[in-house]
Parts: structure tokens; C-alpha cells; sequence
């Protein structure tokens, strides 16, 4: 029986045959060694899709639409049918259907040229990289499949890491593996070329991510890819004691370890952040002391949000004399963070069942306040309700906010844990004081028309890291 593989030169290679038939092995396109009827295909394959068009497909492999429509006798873009196959031009060297998939978090350009066998310049000609760092968590990742499986390989081995002091020829020697294929796997160009805390593969099976040290067994952003004021929640699974510190968008991860053992930090995106790459970076340091450092870059989408109307509101609560101190003091609240998490599931509407789904503004609306730029954004989710309606507690935290304030009227704040909190604004009345312990569901205040409104509601605010989010996500599904 014919073996066919990809060697990391993406050549079609037979083995246990002789080598005349090897050679002409290496003249044909892999397909054309199983199938001798079909006809062999210049490079590798992409099978149209319901939704595609020729520009479409051609954006998405960056060739010009008349080169894919040549490359493949099209003489009318109408022609183009739904389970076609279409050569993609430019890409000699590599064969298979291209497929679109989603890089996770905890991978590399080397990781991800690790785990499908693929080069790492092949890699980034196929998706069309300018600059290596866009192997980014949530992007989308073309890869050619092997039609034999119809299905991603992964293919990736065991990982190492290299310890301080430990030189390659050690570790391939402790590790049982031939060094020259060590090297040769993870394209290092001599020995030294590896530096301490650097992940390697080693030949094997693993599922864990490709890029993070050995010592790390399990790690995921979620809810990729990230969107503009949605909360991203990043997890790994570490065996032993580490030290671990993150970054994003500026600002600082924080990690806790939660009751099984996983390492969590939850942060908010904001919701005006410029949609984009931004880096991911981790570090540390492993149960047994070695450092270690991961960055990657996590694509924010945007989240597109509505523009409302201009509105108009007593100019004294857009005065930014007025305003400014009030962000700084809500900035303040809800800065510290506490490292027990004091929630668990989902958080509860916080307004009675029957205005559970009566929403007059969502969180994100881009907003202009009497005549000026669409500087400002909806910070919180708004619920209906009457002047008396009843507010409760969406999760079990801490009051540390009850009093009047300008923009939010009489305002609650209650701190879950984590970097958590959550915000009750324009209440008629407050019915917690700061340092009560208040549970899922208890009532804590009463709807009003207090600060900035144009009529009664309840603004409920969920801020996570320092950052407002969408509050709806936070109905929708639970957190960590
Ligand atoms: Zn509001």
C-alpha cells in the first residue's frame, strides 16, 4: 500500500517503494499519486462555497481575479458554481483543498508551522503576512488539507523547554530524540540558536498549545475572535507553582487561580478601542524557576455599534468640569481588585421579569450630547422601568459605592471580585450602604430619572479590569 505524506518542503513522498517510482512521485502533485483519473491540478485547490464570488475568493488568497480566472478557463465570473474547484494561482509547492480556520491563542508562526507541517515562509506567503506577528489569536488561518482526510491535521509533537544553562544537544539527548531533527524541526539554524525558556517540539502527541512552555498544558482566549467591549477571558492550566503576569491593550492581566486549579483573568476591551491587532504578552516564571515570556497577537473586530441621535440633556451634566471628576472618582471605585470572586454562573437581570427584555438603549451606541462629535459612547445597558421599580443585585459582591452624583444620578456600585463590579445608576432611592454584602438577586434600590435622563430607567453598567463591557454578554453566558 502507497504511504503518501507532506515532508516540511510540502513534496509529496512515497515511501517503501522503489525509487523510480519515488521519482515520479516527486514529478506529479500529490492527488495525482492516489487518483491516476483525475487530471493533475497546478498547485493547490480552494472548493467554492455558497456566498462565495470570484472577487471575493480572490481577496481572500490576494491574487487578481483575472489571474484565478485564467488559471482556471473562467470566461464568465456568472459561471462560478458552488462545490467548483478553483486553482489558486501563485501557490506552487503546496497541494490539497485550502481551508479556512481560526488560529487559537497560545500559538506562533513557529508553533503553527510546527503543528501542520508547513514551512514557515510557506505559511506566510499562503495567508499573505506582512510581518510574522499576524499568527493572531482569532485571525483566520489558510491552510492546505490533504484530501485523503478531509479533515485539519494536527500533526504537532511533544513540547520541550529549553532550560537556563541547558544546552539543545541535553535537552535532544534527556528527550531521546536525534538533535539534527530537533534543529531541523524547529528551523533553528545551529544549537545556540535556541534560547532558554524557548519552546520546542519534540516528535509525539499533545494537546496543548503549541507556543506556551512545556509546564503550561492548556491555554485559551475565548470567545475569539475579540470584539470592541466584550470581555475576554483568558485561561491556562499550569502544572505546579508559577509566577504569571499578562498585558493587553495596555493593561495589566490580572490572574487568579480558580477552585480547579485553572489561572483566569478576565478584562474588558474598550469599547472605543480601534479595531486591530494588538499583542497578548505573558510571563513568568515555571514551577522549576525557568523564565518565560509568550506574546501574540489577538485580532479586536469591530463591534459596530449604532449612532444615535444627537441628543440633548441639561448642559450641566456634559460640562466636562462637571463630568471629569466624576470618570476619575468612577475610575477609582472601581480600579482595586479583589481577589476573591464572590459570583458564580451567570448574572441575573437586575429589574423584575417583565422588563427583562425592554431595553430603550444598549451598551456601545456611539452618542453626541448637545451638538458635539460622537465622542461619547452608551456605557451601560439601559432597562425600562418606572420611577419605584424594583433593582436587584445581578450577582453576590460587596457595596462599595451608595450616593448622588451628577451624570449617574444616585448610583450603586458593588464589587464582585476579580476586577469585577457592577454599577445601578438614576435610582429614586438607595436602599444598600457601603461595605454590605448583598446577594444574587437582592433588592437594592428602586428605579428613577436621577443625573443625565431624559426620562426613568435603569443604566446598569458592567465594568471588568477597569473597563466598561457589554453587560448583555455577561446575561448570556458565565463568566470565567
Ligand atoms: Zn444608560
Amino acid at each position: 500500500m502507497m504511504k503518501v505524506s507532506l515532508n516540511p518542503q510540502g513534496l509529496a513522498v512515497l515511501t517503501g517503494l522503489p525509487v523510480l517510482l519515488v521519482l515520479i512521485a516527486l514529478l506529479l502533485p500529490l492527488r495525482s499519486a492516489r487518483a491516476q483519473d483525475a487530471p493533475p491540478e497546478p498547485g493547490p485547490v480552494y472548493i467554492v462555497q455558497s456566498g462565495d464570488t470570484l472577487w471575493s475568493i480572490a481577496q481572500r488568497f490576494g491574487v487578481s481575479m483575472d489571474a484565478l480566472a485564467q488559471a482556471n478557463g473562467i470566461t464568465d465570473p456568472n459561471q462560478l458554481l458552488v462545490g467548483m474547484r478553483l486553482v489558486i494561482p501563485g501557490l506552487e509547492g503546496l497541494s490539497g483543498v485550502l481551508t479556512t480556520t481560526q488560529i487559537p491563542f497560545g500559538e506562533s508562526l513557529a508553533s503553527l508551522s510546527s503543528r501542520y507541517r508547513i514551512p514557515s515562509a510557506l505559511l506566510i506567503r499562503l495567508n499573505k503576512w506582512t510581518n510574522p506577528e499576524f499568527a493572531a489569536a482569532g485571525a483566520s488561518l489558510v491552510i492546505p488539507v490533504p484530501e485523503e482526510s478531509g479533515t485539519l491535521p494536527d500533526l504537532r509533537g511533544n513540547r520541550a523547554t529549553l532550560k537556563t544553562g541547558q544546552t539543545l544537544l541535553e535537552l535532544a539527548v534527556r528527550r531521546g530524540v536525534n538533535p539534527w531533527a530537533l534543529m531541523g524541526g524547529n528551523e533553528l539554524p545551529a544549537g545556540w540558536a535556541a534560547l532558554p525558556g524557548e519552546t520546542l517540539y519534540l516528535p509525539g502527541d499533545d494537546s496543548g498549545p503549541g507556543a506556551l512552555p512545556a509546564g503550561i498544558t492548556a491555554a485559551v482566549a475565548d470567545d475569539l475572535p475579540v470584539i470592541q467591549g466584550q470581555t475576554i477571558a483568558v485561561k491556562l492550566t499550569a502544572s505546579g507553582d508559577i509566577v504569571l503576569n499578562g498585558d493587553f491593550t495596555g493593561r495589566t492581566l490580572n490572574f487568579f487561580q480558580d477552585a480547579d486549579g485553572t489561572w483566569v483573568a478576565l478584562q474588558g476591551v474598550h469599547v472605543m478601542l480601534d479595531p486591530g491587532y494588538y499583542p497578548l504578552t505573558l510571563n513568568g516564571t515555571l514551577a522549576d524557576g525557568t523564565p518565560f515570556a509568550f506574546s501574540q497577537m489577538v485580532y479586536v473586530q469591530d463591534g459596530n455599534y449604532p449612532y444615535d441621535p444627537p441628543l440633548v440633556v441639561d448642559s450641566e451634566t456634559v460640562d466636562a468640569d462637571n463630568t471629569r471628576p466624576e470618570d476619575l472618582q468612577w475610575k477609582e471605585i472601581t480600579s482595586p481588585v479583589t481577589p476573591q470572586r464572590m459570583w458564580s454562573g451567570m448574572f441575573a437581570v437586575p429589574v423584575p421579569d417583565y422588563y427583562a427584555d425592554c431595553y430603550p438603549s444598549r451598551f456601545g451606541n456611539r452618542r453626541s450630547y448637545n451638538g458635539s462629535a460622537y465622542e461619547f459612547f452608551h456605557t451601560g445597558l439601559d432597562f425600562c422601568g418606572q420611577t419605584g421599580t424594583d433593582i436587584y443585585a445581578a450577582a453576590a459582591g460587596v457595596v462599595v459605592f451608595a450616593e448622588a452624583t451628577t451624570v449617574h444620578g444616585n448610583a450603586t456600585v458593588v464589587d464582585h471580585g476579580w476586577g469585577v463590579y457592577t454599577a445601578y445608576a438614576h435610582q429614586s432611592e438607595i436602599l444598600v450602604n457601603v461595605g454590605d454584602h448583598v446577594e444574587k438577586g437582592q433588592l437594592i434600590g428602586r428605579v428613577g430619572a436621577t443625573g443625565r435622563v431624559s426620562g426613568p430607567h435603569l443604566h446598569w453598567e458592567v465594568i471588568v479590569g477597569g473597563v466598561q463591557v457589554d453587560p448583555l454578554q455577561w446575561l448570556e453566558r458565565a463568566f470565567p
